[in-house]
């Protein structure tokens, strides 16, 4: 992982793994029993000490790894503790599906707790705007709302949030997308200062580092998405055209004295194309497509891992799982189908803590779907000037491109 100026709490003391150890009161156990949980999942190991700690926390998690109880479980057990009627959670969340999932999830841990609580949204009448009005002024302990929804109330002035807490943004990321930005400030405006900030979020784009910086004081963060590339990896891309691609390949594989480089390409079409023009070049390359009979693959495969083979161009087949040691280069010809099939690639380098170099060529089409990799990935990945031969490359503008790459991303062909 990167450094992003944060604690790192991963990798500190063993995390304890039942939920007695993090000695809530009785009540939240009942209704930890009520829910059937009997064993927190690694985010809530991680996130539930640290919450009860008060630290603000950013948290990078896939979804469906149990943040919602992470966060509900810490603020329902503070409230056992010290009840009162007031508004002590915020809960922000980019939907109404979401905010009541929530408001339902909570409905079922704090059932022997003494916890109001109210899932507020938009999209609903006058009579659900005076249940609103009614929660937010006598102090309803547990607030989940959509931000245009809270904010249309904020605007009344009534809002008794003075003794906030906790704010909590849920699906940070999916909120920035949905253009919440402008939103959450506005929401921050109007709270008082001191209360704890936990910010969730299934990606770590540089938005959501922003945002970390202007609503977190000093945060610890946590993380547990995919395995991210080793940190041995030296990545970079190149920005180009298609026309320009074979001969940026030919200039990076001339004087190469790396012995194993790994090459992959999106069809087998393309496979079969390379290896025709790497062998014209005197490249001592094969290819592994999936129209090989399994013992010319098998063949192919033991060349390359015995060193008698230098550079072998594949299409996704060889991505996933198998352990070659010391590939020194790996280069994706093409951006892979999603983001995962980048990290798979390119964690064939590197392995067991050697060094590798992962170079991914990106054209204009796949310049959308490569920043969704940085995005995943939570950090840009540097861009390299092409060889002065090949004359000037595109410019890296994503957003300009997006047109042409749509739905290309979430296919996954056949490979
Ligand atoms: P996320 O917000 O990370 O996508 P959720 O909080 O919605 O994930 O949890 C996903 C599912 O896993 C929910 O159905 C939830 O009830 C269940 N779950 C979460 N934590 C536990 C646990 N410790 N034991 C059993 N089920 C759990
Ligand atoms: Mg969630």
């Amino acid at each position: 992982m990167e450094d992003t100026g944060t604690t790192e709490a991963t990798n500190q003391s063993p995390p304890p793994v039942t939920f007695d150890s993090f000695h809530f009161e009785a009540e939240l156990m009942d209704g930890l029993r009520a829910m059937n949980f009997e064993k927190p999942t690694p985010i809530q190991q991680q996130a539930i000490p640290i919450i009860m700690k008060n630290r603000d926390m950013i948290a990078c998690a896939q979804t469906g790894t149990g943040k919602t109880a992470a966060y509900l479980l810490p603020v329902i057990n503070k409230l056992i503790q010290s009840p009162g009627d007031f508004i002590h959670t915020l809960i922000i969340v980019p939907t109404r599906e979401l905010a009541i999932q929530i408001d339902e999830a909570l409905q079922g841990f704090a059932y022997f707790a003494p916890v109001s609580h109210i899932a507020i949204y938009g999209g609903t009448g006058g009579i659900s705007f005076e249940q609103e009005k009614k929660a937010l002024t006598q102090g309803a302990n547990i607030i989940i709302a959509t931000p245009g929804r809270l904010i249309a109330h904020f605007n009344m002035g009534y809002v008794q949030i003075g003794k906030l807490q906790h704010l909590i943004l849920d699906e940070a990321d999916r909120m920035l997308d949905m253009g919440f930005s402008d939103d959450i400030s506005k929401i921050t405006s109007y709270l008082p200062k001191n209360h704890q900030t936990l910010l969730f979020s299934a990606t770590m784009p540089p938005k959501i580092r922003e945002l970390a910086k202007k609503t977190l004081h000093d945060p610890e963060q946590i993380n547990i998405s995919l395995s991210k590339p080793a940190a041995g990896v030296m990545q970079a891309a190149y920005v180009v055209y298609d026309t320009q691609k074979i001969g940026l390949l030919k200039s990076l594989l001339q004087d190469r004295k790396i012995a194993s480089i790994l090459i992959f390409s999106s069809t087998k079409d393309k496979v079969k194309e390379l290896e025709k023009e790497l062998q014209r070049s005197k490249i001592n390359i094969a290819a592994i497509h999936s129209d090989l009979e399994q013992d010319q693959r098998n063949d192919v495969l033991r060349q390359f891992k015995n060193k008698s083979l230098q550079v072998l161009v594949a299409t996704d087949i060889l991505s996933r799982g198998i352990d070659i040691d010391s590939i020194g280069l790996v280069i994706n010809y093409d951006v892979p189908g999603d983001a995962e099939d980048y990290i798979h690639r390119v964690g064939r380098t590197a392995r067991a803590e050697t060094t590798g170099v992962a170079l991914t060529f990106v054209n204009p089409r796949d310049q959308q779907k490569f920043k969704r990799i940085e995005d995943l990935i939570g950090y840009e990945i540097k861009k390299l000037a092409l060889p002065p031969q090949l004359g000037a490359g595109p410019e890296y503008a994503p957003e300009k491109n997006k047109e042409q790459g749509r739905g290309h991303f979430t296919k996954r062909k056949k490979r």
